[in-house]
């Protein structure tokens, strides 16, 4: 059963991307203290605390996880920067730097933003369960392969002390969003998607944002000693994959 969440601290690390936005304001909605730590500000609101710094930084995050009952971590550098040491140093260090922080501040709960693409091994997957696909052997790209190291790192963290889960989004659309949509516009422009990648038949689940925030939303309501989604990752549909 989920317990109440009004009132209760939580720290959004990410909070002025895409995702973290429209989180922010679901939680406000449902009634949770929120604070944002970000490297970058891209908004204000009288309701949040901001924290700016670097996640890959202890001394930057120490003070924003003060008190935190939950903790969301939906950063990442951009998966177009294609800039590896970046990557590694953020996704995979900056995630182990949460983890090790949350655990001698005392925060109990981590809810990751990872990837869908982490199982993705190149050929379509339907009706696949969690449980039974494992990690890529050949991701997709450098971005995709941090994404793998990061949930490994968080899943393996989940204890009786401690409890950790991963949602799984695919190419997540809807307002404010800056690069799914907006680049493909662009490309289309440009004349670039005059081409059908196999027979044309191929699906693609892109999720809807505000499902997306709903899944992080369930997860951190139901994070709790003994709930089965601990150290579980779940991904995230529209329920109907999208035909083109
Ligand atoms: P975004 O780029 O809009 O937001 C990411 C945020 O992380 C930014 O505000 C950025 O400033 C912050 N950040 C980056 N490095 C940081 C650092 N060192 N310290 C502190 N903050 C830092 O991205 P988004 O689209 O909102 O994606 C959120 C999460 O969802 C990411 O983990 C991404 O991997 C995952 N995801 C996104 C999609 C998608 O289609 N957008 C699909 C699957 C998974």
């Amino acid at each position: 059963m989920a317990a109440s969440m009004k009132g209760r601290k939580c720290l959004v690390i990410g909070g002025c991307g895409f995702l973290g936005q429209h989180l922010c304001e679901a939680l406000l909605e449902k009634g949770w203290s929120v604070q944002v730590f970000d490297i970058r500000s891209t908004f204000e609101d009288s309701r949040i605390k901001f924290f700016i710094g670097d996640l890959c930084k202890k001394e930057d995050l120490k003070p924003a996880l003060e008190g935190v009952y939950c903790v969301f971590h939906c950063a990442s550098p951009a998966p177009l920067s294609n800039n590896k040491t970046l990557f590694y140093k953020v996704n995979y260090e900056g995630t182990k730097n949460i983890i090790e922080t949350c655990q001698e501040v005392g925060v109990k709960r981590l809810v990751l933003t990872s990837s869908a693409s982490v199982v993705y091994e190149g050929k379509g997957i339907r009706n696949g369960k969690e449980e039974e696909l494992p990690y890529a052997s050949k991701p997709l790209d450098y971005y995709t392969e941090t994404k793998i190291l990061q949930e490994k790192a968080v899943l393996a963290a989940n204890s009786d002390d401690f409890y950790t889960v991963a949602i799984r989004p695919h190419g997540i659309f809807g307002p404010k969003d800056l690069q799914l949509v907006p680049i493909a516009v662009d490309m289309a422009k440009k004349g670039k998607m005059k081409y059908i990648i196999g027979d044309g038949k191929n699906v693609v689940d892109f999720t809807y944002v505000g499902n997306v925030v709903h899944g992080h939303i369930l997860a951190a309501e139901n994070l709790n000693l003994g709930s089965p989604i601990c150290g579980k990752a779940y991904h995230i549909t529209n329920a109907e994959p999208i035909f083109f």
